[in-house]
């Protein structure tokens, strides 16, 4: 009784296979929840299926996209990487050329002769620089891996640099002006002998030379040399004088500015004239006996706003 209860519970489907020929009809009988279990799944699993197929070709273009950004990142890191050594060496010889070119404005001054104790300074290879009291950092080192670090250092760098260039350009300009004073003065100043020869008679007191007693003062120097020597100007200037003159014979004289004058006395001729523009070891005449003279020689004179001085001071 109870079996015949639950059997009529139950719910089935029966499927039914009729062949062609003349076989014997085939039935499947089945409770009626395997076949909507049965197409339940198949739903489940072709929603699946295409859910993880759109998402993996979704994830696969991504992925391919990421691949080729990397590929471009890494490129440009490596075109950054040159970049910044590139910029290293070239921060480099900017720093060198900047010591080498405030050396040279040094020795520049140096050899014109304008000091300034007031200013240091030190030039080390491969150390920190200090040029007029301001220090150029060194460069960083390319081994550092920290590019950001790196970056920053090369732009710090960058920067002072620029204001040392920016400071030596100011040194220069102001430099610029007392060196050409001053090589303006050095050019004007008489710094040459004017005839190869020895000294016959210094500047200053000496017994009068043709009675050999008495006392008289001596303008300028005497140097020996034989008649026909060329004699040259001593220094840059204008002919202001080129003649005959009592006691001093054929006579050059040569204005050089700055209170400089000079005096060329006894030529046997002269080659001068008043006017010329010479420079400094240029011929203007020829050593001779003329005037006051006792042998052949040139008497040369200098004078410093308008006073003789020991001509031998400026050899
Ligand atoms: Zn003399």
């Amino acid at each position: 009784m109870k079996k015949a209860i639950k059997l009529k519970n139950k719910k089935y489907v029966t499927f039914l296979y009729i062949p062609e020929n003349e076989s014997k009809t085939k039935t499947l009988r089945l409770a009626a929840w395997i076949p909507k279990f049965f197409v339940i799944s198949l739903a489940l699993i072709i929603t699946y299926s295409v859910l993880y197929t759109v998402t993996y070709n979704n994830l696969k273009t991504k992925h391919v996209a990421s691949l080729y950004k990397i590929e471009s990142l890494t490129a440009v890191n490596q075109f950054q990487e040159k970049e910044i050594e590139k910029l290293e060496d070239d921060a480099k010889r900017v720093q060198t050329q900047l010591c080498e070119n405030i050396a040279m404005l040094q020795e520049l001054k140096e050899a014109v002769g304008i000091n300034e104790e007031s200013k240091t300074l030190v030039v080390t290879a491969g150390a920190s620089n200090k040029v007029s009291g301001n220090s150029i950092p060194s460069i960083i080192k390319t081994c550092d891996t920290n590019y950001t670090d790196h970056i920053f250092e090369i732009k710090t760098s960058y920067v002072s640099l620029s204001k040392e260039a920016a400071s030596q350009k100011s040194d220069i300009n102001n430099s610029i002006g007392p060196i050409k004073d001053k090589l303006s003065y050095l050019k004007a100043k008489p710094s040459i002998k004017p005839v190869v020869g020895k000294i016959t008679a210094v500047y200053g007191y000496r017994k009068n030379p043709f009675t050999n007693r008495g006392s008289e003062f001596h303008k300028g120097v005497d140097i020996g040399a034989k008649i026909s020597t060329p004699v040259a100007v001593a220094a840059d200037g204008v002919v202001t004088y080129a003649g005959w003159k009592s006691g001093y014979g054929n006579m050059v004289i040569v204005s050089h500015g700055y209170g400089f004058i000079t005096v060329y006395a006894h030529n046997s001729s002269i080659t001068a004239k008043v006017g010329d523009k010479v420079k400094r070891g240029q011929i203007i005449s020829k050593v001779g006996n003329t005037g006051r003279s006792t042998a052949p020689h040139l008497h040369y004179e200098v004078k410093l706003n308008g006073k003789n001085v020991d001509p031998s001071r400026y050899f």
